[in-house]
């Protein structure tokens, strides 16, 4: 069994802190596949 994000999205966007490229995915992809870099969590409330 899998539990499902409290947001509700399938999928969450993550933001590369080196070079900014966004990568949406289902899980956290862990480093930027662009760069290689740190990825953090893009949640944004607005929109
Ligand atoms: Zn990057």
């Amino acid at each position: 069994m899998r539990d499902v994000e409290p947001d509700g999205d399938d999928e969450t966007a993550y933001e590369c802190f080196d070079c900014g490229a966004i990568a949406r995915e289902e899980a956290p992809p862990g480093e930027c596949p662009v760069c290689g870099g740190s990825m953090r969590n893009r949640q944004t409330p607005m929109e």
